[in-house]
């Protein structure tokens, strides 16, 4: 049995003092929750929200990193920077990155590898734009996306890592897929994980979906056999994120 992932990507919101009271209001709800629970932070929040989550069940992520070591990269934030910051978790390729910040399938590699390198476990983003599903290529889209990210990923690495299935219509959108329109995209990924490693590495990997989750249909979604979570945006900034987190209390 997989354990369900879930979540928060908090964007460009939250200031260092703002995300102090955001995980003050959460910890006590998310407490004794089933699922892992996740805070995928702005940089600069990363350290107020390590002190702040100490000695509760949630987990610092961060939402993007850099695939070199360190160097002239003005700007960018280096794999072994976030570990030593004690981060846990960094999301790679979400899809505001990819299209305001030029994030491509390669460097979608690129930076799975060096965040596996460094320990730190990869949430990898894919999904497709309304015109690529009405065109009917979403899961022949998805599946390259998968392909190019995993490229030199060893069958125990990808098994760490975690998938987020994010239709980019589906973001902040409030356009929540159907459950069989998710769960069909999620199995299709699995199935994918299966031909590029093996039946183990596909039953281990976590797969999550995203895009408009919450409180309502956040159980449904959850309840679906390839679903194992959700990455969260607009509804992981209430109190309300608990109740994704415990959608099945
Ligand atoms: C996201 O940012 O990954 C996301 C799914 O956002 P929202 O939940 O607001 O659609």
């Amino acid at each position: 049995m997989r354990k369900k992932i879930i979540a928060g990507n908090w964007k460009m919101n939250m200031t260092p003092t703002e995300s102090v009271a955001l995980c003050e209001t959460l910890k006590p709800l998310v407490a004794g929750a089933d699922a892992d629970v996740v805070f995928c932070v702005p940089a600069i929040d990363i350290i107020p929200v390590k002190e702040a989550i100490k000695g509760t069940n949630i987990s610092l992520g961060a939402e993007n990193v850099y695939f070199e070591d360190k160097g002239a990269f003005t700007g960018e934030i280096s794999a072994p920077m976030l570990k030593d910051a004690g981060v846990e978790y960094v999301v790679i390729g979400h899809s505001e990155r990819r299209e305001y910040f030029a994030e491509t399938d390669e460097t979608v590699n690129k930076k799975l590898l060096k965040a596996l390198e460094y320990g730190i476990i990869p949430i990898v983003c894919c999904g497709e734009s309304l015109t690529q599903r009405e065109q009917g290529i979403t899961l022949d889209w998805i599946r390259m996306q998968i392909k190019i990210a995993f490229q030199n990923v060893t069958a125990d690495q990808a098994k760490t890592v975690v998938i987020a299935y994010e239709p980019i219509w589906a973001i902040g959108t409030g356009k929540v897929a159907t459950t069989e329109q998710a769960e069909e995209v999620c199995g299709g990924i699995r199935k994918c994980i299966a031909e590029i490693y093996d039946e183990a590495t596909a039953e281990t990997i976590r797969i999550q979906y995203g895009g408009s989750v919450n409180a309502s249909n956040a159980a449904e979604l959850f309840a679906q056999p390839d679903i194992d979570g959700g990455l969260v945006g607009g509804a992981s900034l209430k109190a309300d994120f608990s109740k994704i987190v415990k959608y099945n209390a």
